[in-house]
């Protein structure tokens, strides 16, 4: 089935409008505009960007456990329920993590 370019860009429109009104009304609707994070469940995954193509894709990232995520990717990467349970992060656990130790400077004394 093919949708005339008309009717997909008013879909498209309709669907922008909506999440914006969401984001900016903090209506009843955003439970349904805006995803659960996949990796951490939190709620409180942010838009990012939006695709430059009218509704081809959502950029969203989770202020919790920084995953980041295009709407437009397979369903384990994006839904909470299929996202592989050996990469879930429990937000409780966050604060327990190990500090990623930084990169060292660069030894250029070493160079020649
Ligand atoms: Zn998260």
């Amino acid at each position: 089935m093919s949708l005339s370019r008309a009717y997909k860009e008013s879909f498209q429109d309709i669907l922008i409008k909506k999440l914006k009104s969401s984001l900016s009304n903090n209506n009843a609707d955003q439970q349904d505009l805006l995803p659960i994070c996949p990796r951490c469940e939190s709620d409180k995954p942010e838009i990012v960007s939006f695709s430059p193509v009218k509704g081809a894709w959502i950029i969203y990232n989770c202020p919790v456990c920084i995953y980041s995520w295009r709407s437009a990717e397979p369903d384990y990467a994006t839904k909470p329920d299929r996202y592989n349970p050996a990469f879930k992060i429990k937000m409780e656990n966050i604060s327990t993590f190990a500090e990623v130790p930084v990169i060292p400077a660069l030894r250029l004394a070493d160079r020649d």
